[in-house]
């Protein structure tokens, strides 16, 4: 057989398979979605060493970097401020803008707006600004985006307002999250069965964070499209934690599959949705709810999230307190 015959039957052959395919399988949509990474340096940096903070941030910086996925990082500087490591923690921060990549600010010691005067939680904004600008100085880089700890936006309209005011005069744009699997949730548990060395429930935790992350888009996708007609470019809410760093490719692979290509957030930020009315107040949530609330429509039906990881995550937190010293401050729940 020569060469063009062989690739003339090869072409067929593909042709026919390509025509007994499902339409939907051989287009897969073109979907797009910005990926963010909150609680730098680590969702658990209290209880981990400078040193392995920065493994754990160019495992996960590596994977992201290889499969070519645009990401910011929003941090938390007080995590920084830990003797005789403040050089390590920066060094961590410091490899994202190294790789490429950006930072943003998601406050100093990560309050609830909801929960403090706006007064307070403006200066944790100016606080948290310090090491974080300097970074970006160097590489002639600007501080221009902000996340909401907790997602909490104010609890009533003129907060709100506000405090988006407070934060343009700072030249901030607020990154808004349209999709969230509670990583932090699994990564709590994730990291205790690491230290421990249980594999089985490491694995156990991995297929259903990636089978609940699913569900997530799943029920998101269809819930965009209903309220504002097509999917908009969507942005991902991830935390850095060990549970990322391990297994991040595995949900970059499992979002590929869905037809999601990788975008930045200022490109996803471009896309109207992200200007229409919105008039949420109450707790902290994505934006595709804050747009299913202000049309008069409260988003219904949201998947559960497993029981049995919130039940092992209380069990966690219940085991650190009692092994940690008097007075000693434990990881607080990072979103
Ligand atoms: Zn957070």
């Amino acid at each position: 057989m020569t060469s063009s015959y062989r690739n003339i039957s090869a072409l067929f052959l593909l042709l026919v398979f390509c025509a007994i395919l499902p339409l939907d399988a051989q287009t897969p949509p073109q979907r797009t979605v910005a990926v963010t990474v909150d609680d730098l340096p680590a969702g658990a940096a209290i209880s981990m060493t400078g040193t392995e903070i920065k493994e754990m941030t160019a495992k996960l910086l590596d994977s992201l970097r290889d499969q070519k996925v645009p990401a910011v990082g929003f941090v938390n500087e007080q995590k920084l401020y830990h003797l005789g490591e403040v050089d390590d923690r920066i060094a961590a921060l410091n490899l994202w803008l190294e790789n490429g990549f950006e930072l943003g600010n998601h406050t100093y010691s990560h309050p609830s707006l909801n929960s403090v005067p706006i007064q307070n939680w403006e200066e944790e904004v100016v606080r948290g600004e310090t090491v974080t600008r300097w970074l970006l100085a160097q590489r002639k880089m600007r501080l221009r985006y902000l996340r909401y700890p907790f997602l909490d936006e104010g609890r009533d309209i003129k907060t709100r307002r506000d405090v988006q005011a407070f934060l343009s005069s700072r030249g901030y744009e607020v990154a808004p999250v349209t999709m969230d699997a509670w990583d932090w949730m699994y990564a709590g548990v994730y990291e205790d069965a690491r230290r421990r060395g249980d594999a089985a429930l490491q694995q156990r935790l991995v297929s259903s964070y990636l089978s609940y992350t699913t569900t997530v888009f799943d029920y998101f996708e269809k819930l965009s499209k209903d309220l504002v007609g097509y999917e908009p470019r969507q942005i991902l809410l991830l935390h850095a934690n060990w549970l990322e760093a391990d297994h991040i490719g595995e949900l970059i692979e499992l979002l590929r599959k869905r037809g999601y290509q990788f975008i930045s957030l200022e490109a996803a930020l471009e896309d109207p949705a992200y200007s229409q009315p919105d008039e949420y107040v109450g707790g902290g949530t994505g934006y595709i709810e804050h747009w299913a609330a202000t049309r008069g429509r409260p988003a219904k039906g949201e998947p559960n999230f497993p029981q049995w990881v919130v039940d092992l995550s209380a069990e966690v937190h219940r085991n650190q307190l009692k092994s940690a010293a008097p007075g000693a401050v434990t990881n607080p729940t990072p979103y």
